[in-house]
């Protein structure tokens, strides 16, 4: 039985599918206008985790995640459109923008063992799908145009502020920091949104709409491309917390205004990466990317230490914490290859009694994640059984079965501990380099060549085995 907390009412429940053993699910995605930072790496981590998890218990998983080429808009009193904003600096056009940050996206990802969602649509190919949602809200009047720019009247929408709190009580006037101050004076409420936007003439990115020419809005492409593709109500929707307003609540608001239904029944948010203490923010420049990470720290590490900590709390970034989780990983890794090495030189059979013992580990992980997807109480049984392989002297097919069983656990959460890869020839030839400069006592030639196959994305390990070779 699996429990999750849920914004929505704020509290765990047992998560309930709508259809059998299928899990729908829609996550956030990228605005793709900059390299992503290790922040937005936890949170998209996390939601990777929970698929992989629901898939590891039975579940038939659709993850739809969403690219944002179109309609985020900044921070700043200009509130401009990101994408829009990038192109300009770097000079190229906004889709060359969102094809480069795509891509880096991907691959910075990718190197994090991230299972790519199973939909990744793009705002800006359903930019038509979005003006019928929009002409639906006109229609049933809950939404008004004003000189070519539609706003959702959130006083029309009676649930408005279930999932964040902010009813229209609660707003002040004034406006949130993402409306354009021009805006402010064609609004009924303050806190209407927008849909859809006029195009100023030089606009660089915009559509023909019953409405002139425009953009859509930030919020309806995420209401409009998760029931497009996973129907509505589906399961769950994820996305950091800083997501709950006013994204989240706009896109409960359009949804269930437009289709006259439930949007969404589990809502999971995660927590924010900090760093000295302030929330990670590309605004506040206090940030890493997630490549810059990761080549500093390697790809594994890098994902151990993201994932190791619950998702609804805060992961704070210090050198103690880092060492922490480096400590601890390399304490599995290691214990993968004492065992790997055991098994060698330990006499063949079973001792089925001890399997049953380190089974019992499996039965406390999957307690442990079940509950909210807690990682830190996966990790505590994995650390458990590993103290157990430690220690067990026996036979070698007793070790087998509990190594197996460790590789499952960690395998279920996207570490690799140990790389089933095919080194290519030009790293065994520097690998063979090496170990000639080694053998010709050549430490600082030895020391670069380690450097060179590092650069190339591979660590070397001499162990009393001999070097082995693993992807970082
Ligand atoms: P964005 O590209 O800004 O829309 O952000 C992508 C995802 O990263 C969203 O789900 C955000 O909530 C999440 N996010 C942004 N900053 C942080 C942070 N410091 N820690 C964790 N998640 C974050
Ligand atoms: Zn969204």
């Amino acid at each position: 039985m699996i429990k999750v907390f849920n914004t929505l009412g704020k509290k765990k429940q047992i998560l309930k599918t709508i259809k059998d053993k299928t899990i729908t699910m829609y996550s956030c995605g990228p605005t793709v206008y900059d390299f992503i930072h290790i922040g937005n790496a936890r949170t998209f981590l996390a939601f990777d985790v929970i698929a992989r998890y629901l898939k590891y218990r039975g579940y038939k998983v659709k993850h739809v995640q969403n690219i944002t080429d179109v309609g985020h808009l900044t921070e700043s009193e200009l509130a401009e459109d990101k994408i829009l904003k990038a192109a300009e600096k770097e000079k190229v056009t906004p889709l060359q923008i969102a094809k480069k940050y795509t891509e880096k996206y991907y691959e910075a990802m990718e190197k994090l063992n991230w299972n790519k969602p199973d939909i990744s649509p793009k705002a800006s190919e359903h930019v038509k799908d979005m003006i019928k949602l929009v002409e639906v809200l006109l229609k049933k009047d809950f939404a008004y145009e004003v000189d070519g720019t539609v706003y959702f009247d959130i006083s029309k929408f009676k649930n408005y502020g279930k999932l964040s709190g902010n009813t229209l009580e609660k707003l002040e006037a004034g406006g949130s920091a993402r409306i354009k101050k021009e805006e402010i004076a064609e609004k009924k409420h303050p806190h209407d949104f927008a849909l859809w936007f006029k195009a100023p003439k030089d606009h660089a990115m915009k559509w023909k709409s019953p409405w002139g020419m425009g953009y859509p809005g930030w919020h309806i492409e995420c209401s409009v491309m998760s029931s497009k593709y996973l129907g509505q109500p589906f399961d769950i929707h994820g996305g950091g917390k800083d997501l709950i307003f006013p994204h989240h609540e706009n896109e409960i608001a359009q949804a269930e205004a437009a289709r006259g239904k439930k949007f969404v029944n589990y809502w999971l948010h995660s927590e924010y990466l900090k760093i000295n203490g302030q929330k990670m923010s590309k605004s506040l420049g206090n940030f890493f990317t997630a490549e810059e990470f990761i080549s500093k720290h390697g790809a594994q590490l890098t994902r151990y230490f993201l994932i190791s900590k619950h998702y609804q709390t805060e992961l704070n970034i210090t050198d103690a914490a880092i060492a922490a989780a480096k400590e601890g990983f390399d304490k599995l890794k290691n214990t993968v290859v004492a065992v790997q090495h055991k098994i060698v030189n330990s006499p063949k059979g079973v001792d089925s009694r001890v399997v049953k013992e380190f089974e019992k580990h499996r039965v406390k992980f999957i307690k442990e994640i079940d509950n909210n997807f807690n990682t830190p109480g996966g990790f505590a049984a994995i650390f458990d059984l590993a103290k157990d392989l430690n220690v067990y002297e026996g036979k070698a097919g007793t070790l087998q079965a509990g190594l197996d069983l460790l590789l499952e656990m960690t395998g279920v959460l996207g570490l690799v501990l140990v790389e089933d890869v095919k080194v290519p020839k030009k790293i065994k030839d520097l690998v063979a380099k090496r170990e000639w400069a080694r053998s010709e006592k050549k430490w600082s030639e030895a020391d670069k060549l380690r450097e060179e196959i590092k650069k190339l994305g591979y660590g070397v390990d001499d162990t009393k085995e001999g070097t082995i070779v693993k992807k970082i």
